[in-house]
């Protein structure tokens, strides 16, 4: 050992330096994290030393309605044809696209998307410029009235509210803002469901450092950006009971609740949700990685909640079917063992960000996956069943 150790010692003091000294001298402090300091990388996961049988996937097993895609990519019609084939290569029957915008964005992607809505509709956003201005409320429900009757399928709300929507003194604006009432009460009268993102990843209120297992996985090696501890932001407690106000408060309006609520830290607080708000479903997108570390578990939640819960992904057009799909009908479909998770992140070795883990499958019986991959999505999606159902024929 001693003859090694000053080879050892020059390789880390090699390493450190070219690793803690560049993102030194390229990351900019960041006022809310005083204290923060970059750490190497991580470096990419090992591959399993055993051997774990594979069931053979080439695509889902029924026509999947994504319901929490992001479109952003799909500008043109040649756009829109790749994904299609895209989606007809691994089984995804119709998408969902979160990034509709509003205005002439909106007007654009139906016009551009016109051709291709029987597998591709589009959600609205609105626009929160000016929310401290009086007249936004019902600017806003104006502006989502006139998106719903040219054709958008549902509206999309992202984090946004809750962790960065700030009142003139600096108070952050959540859910059950009275500001956001006409905006649900339209969304219940045209019968179009809210696709809502609030909140974020448990992780990420949690302070940076070996015990916080994003960290570990590799969040916050060279930035500090996207955590919220001592941030000034709202706490996951604020933000989640203020969701709670908006679903008791608005009984008529149906919330899908993106990301398993945000809850999935805490399989029980979704289940609480459900049981409390019959208004409330919850979408599964980005919980993949953790849901699928306790399968058993799942499962059975999985089956007691099988008609609350909707298949989404919050990918976008660019995800591969090897790296991203496959492993999402894999995760649903199969008890296939110790498998990659779909990373929604992963740091330039591959290595996924969201969870330095692998998962297993929680093999739901057909009705269920059924259910999951498409039926609880149409009670949303009228205007798709004929489209869904025209390719359950086909196959
Ligand atoms: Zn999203």
């Amino acid at each position: 050992m001693a003859r090694w150790l000053p080879v050892l010692i020059m390789a880390l003091r090699l390493t450190s330096s070219v690793h803690s000294g560049g993102a030194n001298a390229q990351t900019p402090q960041d006022p809310k994290h005083p204290d923060f300091r970059p750490t190497p990388e991580v470096p990419a996961m090992p591959k399993a030393l055993m051997k774990f049988p594979r069931t053979r996937i080439t695509r889902a097993k029924f026509p999947v309605v994504d319901f929490h895609l992001h479109g952003a990519q799909l500008r043109t019609a040649e756009d829109y044809q790749k994904m299609v084939e895209r989606m007809d290569e691994t089984g995804i029957g119709l998408i969902c696209n979160m990034d509709g915008g509003f205005g002439a964005t909106f007007d654009r992607n139906m016009q551009v998307g016109a051709p291709y809505r029987d597998r591709v509709l589009h959600f609205a956003r609105l626009n929160f410029e000016g929310i401290n201005e009086p007249g936004w409320s019902d600017k806003t429900a104006a502006e989502l009235e006139r998106d719903f009757l040219a054709g958008a399928a549902g509206l999309k709300i992202n984090k946004v509210l809750g962790l960065d929507l700030q009142n003139k003194d600096g108070t952050y604006i959540q859910a059950d803002d009275p500001r956001f009432d006409p905006v649900w009460e339209m969304c219940a009268k045209h019968d179009k469901p809210v696709m809502i993102h609030i909140s974020d990843s448990y992780g990420r209120f949690l302070p940076i450092g070996p015990e916080n297992e994003r960290y570990e996985a590799g969040l916050w090696r060279s930035s500090p950006e996207g955590n919220y501890y001592r941030t000034g932001q709202p706490t996951p407690d604020i933000i989640e009971k203020a969701r709670e106000n908006m679903h008791a408060k608005h009984p008529r309006t149906r919330f899908v609740n993106a990301h398993m609520a945000m809850l999935y830290y805490d399989m029980d607080k979704v289940a609480a949700l459900l049981d409390k708000y019959p208004n409330a479903d919850v979408e599964l997108s980005a919980t993949v990685q953790d849901l699928g570390r306790a399968p058993i578990m799942i499962r059975k939640f999985f089956l007691k909640y099988q008609d609350r819960i909707l298949f989404g992904s919050d990918g976008n057009p660019g995800r591969g079917v090897d790296e991203f799909w496959i492993p999402h009908w894999r995760f649903l479909e199969t008890y296939d063992e110790h498998f990659d998770h779909p990373a929604q992140l992963r740091s330039a070795t591959g290595a996924p960000l969201h969870g330095r883990w692998r998962i297993s499958g929680i093999g739901l019986p057909d009705d269920v996956l059924r259910k999951v991959y498409y039926a609880n999505a149409l009670r949303y999606l009228p205007a798709a069943r004929a489209s869904i159902e025209r390719q359950l024929a086909g196959r």
